[in-house]
């Protein structure tokens, strides 16, 4: 949870508005890793570097009423996403725990199966036309279609483009 700096101006230094730091870290207790071995590190408990993410409103939202209502208190391991019922309350949940819940709930939705990348590749198309066809900001924005994109599209787009800013609010379903 230290990773996700969700208000504006965050102490880093490195977010003006709601973003999150990718950190590859190898002793996560679920033993997770990120994929992405951006550096980064820990100075007076405050995250800087790594890969840096914008967050989308209704993320932001969804977050502080999931730590609000749901998530149990004295987890004591900076998980966020945690087993609420049963004898491993307050446990965190291991990737297959995530494309289970996704699975069950695409099934609920009547959406057949979802997976995790689903959302990556959804992501790719409504991206690009929002920008005009800028692979830059399509790669950057987490939307690209595959290895091959981040390989061919070099350079990175600055995250105060108003570009940049305008397609992700247009994707995320924000009406200026
Ligand atoms: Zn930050």
């Amino acid at each position: 949870m230290v990773d996700l700096h969700l208000r504006e101006n965050a102490a880093c230094g490195e977010c003006r508005a709601p973003r999150l730091h990718v950190c590859h870290r190898p002793g996560n207790p679920n033993r997770t890793e990120a994929k992405s071995k951006h550096p980064w590190r820990v100075e007076h408990g405050i995250v800087t570097g790594g890969l840096i993410k914008r967050v989308s409103p209704a993320m932001v939202h969804t977050y502080f009423e999931y730590l609000t209502t749901e998530y149990p208190r004295g987890a004591g391991h900076g998980m966020l996403l945690v087993q609420l019922h049963g004898a491993d309350t307050g446990q965190p949940w291991a990737p297959v725990g995530a494309r289970r819940m996704l699975g069950r709930a695409g099934k609920r939705a009547g959406l057949g199966i979802v997976k995790p990348h689903a959302f990556r590749h959804s992501f790719t198309s409504p991206v690009l036309d929002a920008a005009n066809g800028n692979l830059l900001i399509a790669r950057d924005a987490g939307g690209w279609a595959s290895a091959a994109m981040v390989d061919e599209v070099y350079g990175h787009v600055d995250v105060h483009d108003p570009v940049f800013d305008a397609a992700l609010r247009t994707v995320w379903g924000e009406t200026k």
